[in-house]
């Protein structure tokens, strides 16, 4: 199996590169934020629990996003690979995933991580505001604090990554084709 995380900062590229990706390579994608946002959406008890974190830009508790997550993987064990987009974000999210793929004998393939610039990053989501009325897209002060939390308890994943040989780092600033084809180029030299 190909399993992929895509790491990055708010408004890095992740989703829109997770969903080209997830297609070219037939893996399934799995997006912590659109799992919640479904949740939100549908007024169960997790989402709402989950809307008012979000839409301050906190990060919801590690167990409800690892739950969701491991009940994805098992409904999906017979397919090509995973593309994770927007999680793990904090140590202890990328322990219990190691912990999960090792239960079906499964581990990461690689971390490509996407680097932009903050003021790019604003610009970008400022812009995902407009369009998708997403209550964290449309407020500076909410924009910081999700830069402070990627900054605290995101980034340092980077170490993680790291010390297992499997981080590739990235510029997430260009066209969508040529991310596109960079992150394809890292992925093919593990084919
Ligand atoms: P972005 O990558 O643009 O910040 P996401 O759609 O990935 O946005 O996430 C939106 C919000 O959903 C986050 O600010 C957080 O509140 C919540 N969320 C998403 N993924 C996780 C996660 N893995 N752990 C905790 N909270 C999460």
């Amino acid at each position: 199996m190909l399993n992929i995380i895509l790491f990055g900062p708010p408004g890095a590229g992740k989703g829109t590169q997770a969903i080209k990706l997830s297609e070219k390579y037939g893996l399934v994608h799995i997006s912590t934020g659109d799992l919640l946002r479904a949740e939100v959406k549908a007024e169960t008890e997790l989402g709402k629990a989950a809307k008012s974190l979000m839409d301050k830009g906190i990060l919801v508790s590690d167990e409800i996003v690892t739950g969701m997550i491991d009940s994805k993987i098992s409904k999906s064990l017979s397919g090509k690979g995973f593309i994770f987009d927007g999680f793990p974000r904090t140590l202890p999210q990328a322990e219990s995933l190691d912990n999960i793929l090792s239960k079906y004998s499964l581990a990461i393939t690689i971390t490509l991580a996407l680097e932009v610039e903050e003021e790019e990053l604003y610009k970008r989501i400022s812009l995902r505001g407009k369009i998708s009325g997403r209550v964290d897209d449309q407020d500076r002060n909410t924009f910081l604090k999700r830069m402070q939390v990627y900054n605290a308890e995101t980034s340092p994943l980077k170490s993680f990554y790291k010390n297992k040989g499997i981080l590739v780092l990235l510029n997430g600033a260009g066209s969508i084709e040529d991310i596109f084809n960079s992150l394809s180029r890292e992925i093919d030299k593990k084919l």
